[in-house]
């Protein structure tokens, strides 16, 4: 029950937004920070750019109506650094650096001296934070100087400023231990700041603060339900604090979570009605005491809300608490700031998104229906329920050619001859000698080429023209592995921005924004393409490059496609269909592509899949099905070749953990993945499992400018060796080559040629 003393008397707000973006809606904070880093302009400007990127958010949020403005949700580069920064437990090494934000900038990108943080996924999204290094060592201490600013400031400008802090489950949850113990063993030490961080921020003049706790919605924390009732108890018992509202978001926290934090003396408790349940929040009686933060606007996906769909939904929860405020089911952070400038959509296909902008109007909308009934703004409602209602009768959408094709499907069609007899085929046909030499795809991105593609954007030049250009570089890039004497050769992907949007802007069912920038990390941004309808490739995709690749030699040349996962991963997929379906659609068009590529005489096929751990649910349950059908939807774009077809497949990572058993079951001929730790680790890995097929541990790092030695590929081939038969390994990069520059990559490849050579007689005899 909560007692006079520690309940906060803050207004409970109805109309809000988990966080946003802050890179700018025309990516100004990028180009702000990169100048900084090149030393072009000093703090102060940066600074500047900051703020008034940070004011003009702020009077967005107000004029859009919001009665509760998040702060504290701004970042130099990630939100993960700065609670680190603010818990005063950024990893030791980078003391050293003196300014402070070049401290800062040292930790997320490194210095020639410091290695940087590493950075992961956060969460299922496709924006990375940097990992908080932690140990018994760690000494916590509060720095809550960056939020107190960012309240002050949006104070200043007259918003009802709610900081937003990372809570302490999920900070320490993310965290990484550098010794041996659990991050999680100094919660209660964490709470404490925590504990005071409250006393600052009501000090301040804060009426709330949000804390987040992702984490809730997924199986990390053991416990979590205890736990999480402990912290907030806690928190709820300091005297003078603000009012708080706990987030959870990316999923269902599941009723044990609610009710756990429903038994505390917290004030609101957010829930994602997205992609959790409203159901679990019906379940918990404990839960009409709070004010509930109902996330019925998707913060991650760009979809328009069906808004009556929505207040029905807010509707029933307003029996289930003390009252409901509207929101979206998470930070904005992960889609475009606005439909605006995207000239290029079609009319229906405008009608149907909602991006940042319009998602503020969505949640304003939402919150007037639910206080002043539907008819005070039923205009709106109209509006969007006939834009929406175009969806389902744009032929587009449902191409039945599609999914009749789909719907007959066999099992066959996933299954290729069995693994042994396929290679002695290829190896028939392509007569390769044991530990073949060749790379992952992309050779560097020279400037001749990012000029071709400006040019023909501009207009200065005509596609055959750029065509043109580009067969020159494919034609430099054979004759240079020529010369190496690489055994397995690619064209170097000179035509492709990006492994993904090349695809999708070549199918029907994607849209590629002009200006639909997301962050990814720091001041990297992405445009995930917008898959809208059923999928259909109307022509070859890549054969007239690949072909035009082998015209220029004897030796093999390897068509190069991305996979149906890592297409759908990296993209913003429809809401109206399973992503197994989406997955499998795109798997089709991919399967077209390597049959097309077989019938122009290409014998070696690679269908990346860097992403497929990347898609994993974030609840263990789940992981099995969505196991089985990316594994499906893989071997569906790969098995319609014949067994003299060699396929390859290439993974980013070598930490496989629950996806082992996938790799395998892909089935893929050869199979080329990062070797982080050692060529031999990854390969005792796959062993353990009775994977048999090809694999080309990655035995250059090519995630740095350094020039392997012979005798150091050589040592590693000679450890792989211990743990496969030479007969199946692959003598590999550890990723595609675009990055880095032509000299190194030269060097780097001769040295990977010369210790093949060194390695094989041996492996002979
Ligand atoms: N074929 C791609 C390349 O070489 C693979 C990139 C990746 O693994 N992310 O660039
Ligand atoms: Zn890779």
């Amino acid at each position: 029950m909560s007692s006079d003393t520690t309940t906060a008397k803050a207004p409970d707000f109805t109309a809000t937004v988990g966080g946003t973006a802050r890179i700018g809606a025309n990516r100004e904070l990028k180009r702000a920070i990169e100048s900084y880093w090149k030393g072009q302009t000093d703090r102060a400007s940066l600074e500047a750019v900051a703020a008034s990127l940070r004011g003009e958010t702020a009077r967005q949020l107000r004029d859009a109506g919001f009665d509760s403005i998040p702060v504290n949700t701004f970042s130099y580069y990630d939100q993960m650094l700065d609670t680190a920064i603010m818990l005063g437990a950024l990893a030791p090494r980078f003391a050293s650096v003196e300014d402070d934000l070049d401290r800062y900038f040292a930790a997320a990108r490194g210095t020639a001296e410091l290695t940087p943080l590493e950075m992961t996924k956060w969460f299922d999204t496709n924006y990375h934070y940097l990992v908080p290094e932690l140990s018994a060592q760690t000494t916590y201490s509060l720095d809550a100087s960056k939020v107190l600013a960012e309240l002050a400031e949006a104070t200043n400008l007259g918003v009802d400023a709610r900081p937003v802090v990372i809570g302490p489950i999920t900070f320490l949850a993310l965290a990484k231990s550098t010794d041996d113990t659990d991050p999680l063993d100094r919660l209660d030490e964490v709470v404490g700041l925590y504990e005071e961080l409250l006393g600052s921020l009501a000090e301040a003049g804060a009426n709330w603060v949000q804390i987040d706790e992702p984490v809730l919605c997924t199986d990390i924390v053991d416990g979590a339900a205890a736990t999480a009732g402990k912290v907030y108890e806690r928190l709820s018992a300091v005297a003078g604090r603000p009012a708080i509202f706990v987030n959870t978001y990316f999923g269902d926290p599941g009723a044990e979570v609610l009710a756990a934090l429903a038994a505390t003396d917290i004030e609101a408790i957010g829930v994602d009605l997205v992609y959790g349940s409203a159901d679990t929040v019906a379940s918990v009686p404990a839960l009409s005491t709070k004010l509930l933060v109902a996330g019925v606007v998707n913060g991650r996906n760009i979809w328009r809300t069906d808004l009556d769909a929505a207040l029905a939904t807010l509707g029933t929860l307003l029996g289930s608490a003390r009252a409901v405020a509207v929101s979206t089911s998470c930070s904005t952070l992960h889609v475009p700031y606005s439909l605006e400038p995207e000239t290029e959509l079609d009319d229906n296909l405008r009608g149907w998104l909602a991006f940042a902008a319009e998602k503020f109007t969505e949640v304003a909308v939402l919150a007037a229906a639910l206080n002043r009934g539907r008819d005070a703004v039923a205009d709106a409602f109209e509006a969007s329920a006939a834009a929406l209602a175009t969806r389902a009768t744009d032929p587009r959408v449902k191409v039945a050619a599609v999914r009749e094709r789909l719907a007959a499907v066999t099992e066959d069609q996933l299954a290729r001859g069995e693994s042994a007899g396929r290679l002695a085929a290829q190896q028939e046909r392509l007569g390769l000698p044991l530990l073949p030499t060749t790379t992952i795809g992309s050779y560097p991105q020279t400037s001749a080429i990012r000029k071709a593609r400006a040019a023909l954007r501009a207009g200065e030049i005509d596609e055959a023209e750029y065509t043109r250009r580009m067969q020159s570089e494919i034609e430099d890039v054979i004759a240079l592995q020529e010369d190496l004497g690489l055994d397995v050769l690619v064209h170097g992907e000179p035509e492709r921005n990006d492994m993904v949007q090349y695809f999708a802007e070549q199918l029907d069912g994607f849209f590629a924004t002009q200006n639909g920038w997301v962050q990814s990390y720091g001041t990297r941004c992405v445009r995930p393409p917008i898959l809208f309808g059923d999928v259909v490739r109307p022509k070859p995709m890549t054969v007239d490059w690949i072909t035009y690749a082998q015209s220029k030699t004897a030796k093999p040349v390897k068509g190069m496609l991305t996979g149906p996962v890592t297409i759908l991963a990296w993209s913003f997929v429809r809401d109206d269909q399973p992503e197994k379906d989406s997955a499998n659609q795109i798997a089709l068009a991919i399967r077209d592509e390597t049959v097309d590529l077989e019938k122009a005489g290409i014998g070696v096929i690679q269908v990346d899949e860097p992403a497929l751990r990347e898609l994993l649910p974030l609840r263990d349950a789940d992981k099995p099905d969505y196991l089985r059908w990316a594994v499906d939807a893989f071997r569906l774009s790969t098995a319609g070749v014949e067994d003299t077809t060699q396929i390859h497949t290439h993974l980013c990572y070598s930490e496989f953990g629950e996806v082992i058993g996938a790799i395998a079951d892909l089935d893929a001929d050869v199979t080329s993945i990062e070797a982080a730790r050692s060529a031999m680790e990854v390969l005792d890995d796959l062993n353990a499992i009775g994977f048999a097929n090809g694999v080309g541990p990655g035995v250059y790092d090519i995630h740095s400018p350094r020039v392997p030695s012979t005798e150091e590929i050589t040592a590693s081939l000679q450890a792989a060796l211990k743990a496969v038969p030479a007969e199946r390994l692959w003598v590999n990069p550890d990723c595609g080559l675009k990055t880095r520059g032509n000299e190194e990559v030269t060097a780097s490849l001769r040295n990977l040629v010369e210790a093949a050579k060194t390695v094989r007689p041996a492996a002979t005899a």
